[in-house]
């Protein structure tokens, strides 16, 4: 049972245990429904109840902005529709009978009336704003009679039936499934407009007449009829039932599954649907619809952002069917509503003290605003505005840091198109810029194509003609997208911006056409799986491939460019230094090479948390030396491997240090299964026996000697050490050793090294590893008469390490949480072999967050709470961090705050994110 239902049959079971408070609990029970207009019943802080939608459908109808009256079934309702077989609590409909009384009694309109009908639009509306991942109706109240008498209350038949018309085809597709049925295939209701246009020779749906749109009507619904043999229904209360559902069902609809997934919402959110008369942006050439953005949601500056359509539904513009004029032109055309639209853009920012995105239609030069929510914007567009509105007091530091996605940093790092190869290449068309970046990839015109294309490894840019929401899962896994049609609040923007993606929209002179699967671009002609490239920022399409260059921040940080000449440094700038007052948290970074560990220090890494050791050993000459020692026979064979190997050891650690310049440095020891060195393939273990000078059969011996079933499980981890201790001596002694080197001289380094072993799981595996090392380094330090400091932990990786933590913390200085593995191993999956199934658990909601990218916290996080508390009866001191991939992940960081963890060591591109990510984890948990 989900929450919302548990809280709906609680209610329920209140009604009937309790007759003295009977009066007051029944109005409670009766409440899934809340009304706005003249008597609002919610506000702003209802989120889970109302939705986003619906909450600040309330707020404005409460602080006097012009919201067209109507009411919210709650979230609850959701819940129960599908705990219950899609039904719904029985006090419901009595409920909404009254509500649309309400609206019927303050317009002065009836809902299926002959003369002045009320007509509504039905639209979902979870917690969080899903942008077009749900359903939406418009025009609901329609039918054969309330058609004539719409047409005479407005005085305007072509308006009456152009409504019909629409209202028809959106049922038609939302509540009774009529739609392409394949990707290739144009939608039905629109091939038919088309066909209608074509054969009148006109050129768009304004020149349609009345007559023509009667004639749509029937043929609209003979299609549905052929399609679903059933009429389209002509009882408005079916048509608002049938549309309520539609909207709930939504909620589970394979898109709004796949969009959960991406943003982590929980399934049991549910969603609120939002029921409100209609307003009408197409009643005439003094009418428009349109969304307004009060700051430019792609890059985050203070201007007025949004477009319009003349005599439109708000559908024209946000599904991208129609390009929209810019926001500046409605100056132009209806300078009153314009000056009303700039006052309600600043009332707006200043009530809801952030970027709002907003809807809204002007009825014969009336404005009304239909909703409002805060704006999706580009990861740099959030930087931006929180970075202003914080200067213009808008909001506090704290505030603005938590109003940044932490993942959004990133768009101040990713690559940008090499200025030279730029100026190169051949301009092949110009759209709209609506997610800043540079992508370049292989055509796909399909979302299928995108993903076949990616799983082959090939990089896409999906080119369409506009994007549905059922693109969705092309676009994750294209570089960016380009669209001929729509403009910069279509789906394709908007979603685009959230992923993070680079996109062109509104491309007019570029032509699509999915069946020759070609794209035109004046005399250019590009076929499916030529390169392309885009560039979200200019709206410039490139033919072929570009090479691309480093951001602004990461040219700065490098010292290729000067601090004061970029805007977007700054701004990142402003932001690190604001996230580092508040966290508490140190971030440290995960890295192997030199170049790594200093790239991590430039974007602010404190130190290195895990340097995986057997990475220093795939190289040229190394890997041979390290099959070498493998595939020893003996102690004796194996020493001398070691012996040639230490060097390099010695001289990569000599390198970390210095990158590091006295921060802790965390070396791990060798932990992977020894196979993972030794080829696969015949001819190289051929050509291996003939370069160590071995028969070719002891080496294919050994190998076989050393096959493991599950190598994630076998001989790896401390086990190498423990059985091979000449392996543990070597690395010690080239650490210290390399240690000993960079403390003397002009420019010594103080050295902070921790000697990490890996998975451990008995306290006694520990103590072995930890004598050799204690030994090694006494010897060292006495041949070179210095101290060096030093601390010897373990990885927490496994689950009765986890569970032992107490017994284990006598030997260990710190304790570092490899998730990765403990994710493994709680798990009892495979880091490796998870595709097979994956995807149905996703579809299934059984996991919400991949567990190996976002931490299992009722899970394994349980086990690393346990591992803290018990490691901290022994050692209440003792260092605590995280080195497993989820030290990169913002939520799993929020975890590691609220756990008490000292650091957390991520890859060095995501150090930036887990700085934000660490302070607003603490103001958040304060
Ligand atoms: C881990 O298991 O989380 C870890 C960091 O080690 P590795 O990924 O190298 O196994
Ligand atoms: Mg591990």
């Amino acid at each position: 049972m989900s929450k919302n239902t548990k809280a709906v049959a609680k209610k329920q079971v209140k009604t009937k245990a309790s007759t003295k408070k009977a009066t007051t609990i029944k109005s409670v029970a009766a409440n899934y429904v809340y009304a706005f207009g003249k008597k609002t019943d919610g506000n702003a802080t209802m989120r889970d109840l109302l939705g986003g939608k619906g909450a600040n459908l309330a707020e404005m109808a409460s602080i006097g902005l012009p919201v067209p009256p109507g009411f919210t079934i709650s979230t609850e309702v959701c819940g129960y529709y599908y705990d219950n077989g899609k039904t719904y609590p029985a006090s419901l409909s009595k409920s909404v009978l009254k509500a649309i009384k309400q609206i019927e009694s303050q317009l002065g309109k009836s809902f299926g009336g002959r003369s002045n009908p009320l007509l509504v639009s039905v639209r979902s509306g979870a917690r969080d704003s899903m942008p077009g991942m749900m359903d939406t109706i418009l025009n609901l109240g329609l039918n054969d009679v309330t058609v004539e008498g719409l047409a005479e209350i407005s005085g305007n038949p072509r308006f009456a039936w152009d409504c019909y018309r629409r209202f028809i085809q959106m049922y038609g597709d939302v509540v009774m499934g009529v739609q392409a049925r394949s990707e290739e295939e144009e939608d039905p209701f629109h091939e038919i407009l088309e066909k209608m246009k074509r054969k009148l020779k006109v050129e768009t749906d304004s020149d349609l007449s009345t007559e023509n749109l009667k004639a749509l009507v029937d043929q609209y619904k003979a299609l549905i009829r052929k399609r679903t043999r059933s009429a389209f229904p002509q009882d408005v209360f079916e048509q608002l039932w049938g549309a309520t559902s539609a909207v709930f069902s939504s909620w589970r609809n394979e898109r709004a599954i796949l969009y959960r997934q991406q943003y982590a919402i929980p399934a049991e959110w549910g969603t609120a649907v939002n029921i409100q008369a209609m307003v009408f942006g197409n009643a005439g050439d003094d009418s428009a619809t349109g969304v307004a953005f009060t700051r430019d949601p792609a890059n985050g500056e203070k201007v007025f952002y949004g477009e319009y359509l003349i005599n439109a539904q708000g559908e024209d513009v946000v599904a991208g069917v129609r390009t929209p004029n810019a926001i500046a032109k409605l100056a132009d055309e209806l300078p009153q509503s314009y000056r009303d639209l700039e006052k309600v853009r600043n009332k707006l920012e200043k009530h809801f003290k952030d970027m709002q995105d907003f809807e809204f239609t002007i009825e014969g030069g009336r404005l009304f605003i239909l909703q409002t929510r805060n704006g999706k914007r580009t990861g740099l567009a959030a930087v931006r505005i929180a970075v202003e509105m914080q200067r213009e007091r808008l909001m506090s530091q704290e505030t603005a840091l938590l109003k940044i996605p932490a993942e959004s940093i990133d768009s101040l790092l990713v690559p940008v198109f090499d200025s030279k190869a730029l100026k190169a290449a051949p301009n092949i068309g110009k759209g709209l810029p609506a997610g800043p970046g540079a992508a370049t990839g292989r055509i796909a015109f399909t979302a299928a194509t995108a993903e076949a294309e990616t799983r082959k490894g090939n990089k896409v840019v999906l080119c369409r003609n506009e994007t549905s929401p059922d693109d969705l899962k092309g676009m994750l896994h294209s570089q960016g997208i380009l669209t001929s049609r729509g403009g910069v609040s279509s789906h394709a923007a908007l979603v685009a911006r959230q992923l993070g993606k680079v996109c062109i929209c509104g491309a007019s002179e570029v032509v699509i056409n999915y069946e020759k699967k070609t794209l035109t671009a004046g005399k250019v002609v590009l076929k499916e799986g030529d390169y392309i490239s885009i560039d979200g920022s200019t709206g410039l399409i490139y033919k072929g491939m570009i090479e691309s260059a480093d951001s602004e921040v990461k040219r700065v940080l490098e010292g290729s460019l000067k601090a004061n000449k970029s805007y977007t440094y700054e701004l990142f700038q402003t932001v690190m230094s604001w996230a580092d007052k508040h966290r508490t948290l140190n971030v440290r970074t995960n890295a192997d090479t030199p170049a790594m560990a200093k790239q991590a220090v430039a974007f602010g890494a404190e130190g290195i948390g895990l340097c995986r050791t057997e990475h220093m050993f795939f190289d040229g000459e190394r890997i041979d030396i390290m099959r070498q020692m493998i595939l020893a026979a003996d102690e004796v064979q194996r020493r001398s491997a070691l012996k040639k190997l230490l060097p390099f050891q010695k001289k990569d650690f000599v390198g970390l240090f210095k990158a590091m310049e006295g921060r802790p440095v965390t070396i791990r020891l060798l932990d992977p299964p020894l196979h993972e060195f030794l080829p696969h393939d015949d001819v190289v273990r051929r050509q291996l026996a003939e370069k160590l000078g071995v028969p070719f059969d002891f080496v294919i011996d050994r190998i076989k000697a050393l096959h493991e079933e599950n190598p994630m499980l076998g001989c790896r981890g401390c086990r190498l050490g423990i059985i091979y201790p000449e392996i543990t001596e070597m690395q010690a002694r080239a650490l210290f050793e390399a240690a000993a080197q960079v403390s003397k001289g002009k420019k010594a380094i103080k050295i902070k090294a921790e000697i990490m072993i890996p998975l451990v799981g008995f306290r006694a595996e520990l103590a072995d590893q930890l004598a050799i090392v204690h030994r090694v380094a006494a010897e060292v330090m006495k041949k070179h008469k210095i101290k060096i400091d030093y601390l010897v932990g373990t990885m927490i990786e496994v689950p009765r390490a986890a569970i032992t933590a107490d017994e284990i913390a006598h030997e260990a200085d710190f304790f570092s949480f490899g998730t990765n593995d403990l994710t493994q191993t709680t798990l009892g999956l495979s880091r490796d072999d998870m595709g097979l199934f994956y995807d149905q658990y996703q579809s299934k909601e059984i996991y919400n967050q991949n567990p190996f990218a976002s931490l299992d916290q009722t899970g394994v996080g349980k086990l690393v709470e346990l591992a803290v508390e018990r490691g901290r009866q022994t050692k209440p001191n003792i260092k605590l961090g995280i080195c497993g991939e989820h030290a990169g992940d913002p939520m799993s960081i929020d975890f590691c705050h609220r756990t008490g963890l000292n650091y957390v060591s991520c890859s060095p591109p995501r150090v930036p994110i887990a700085r934000l990510a660490a302070a607003q984890a603490r103001l958040r948990n304060k």
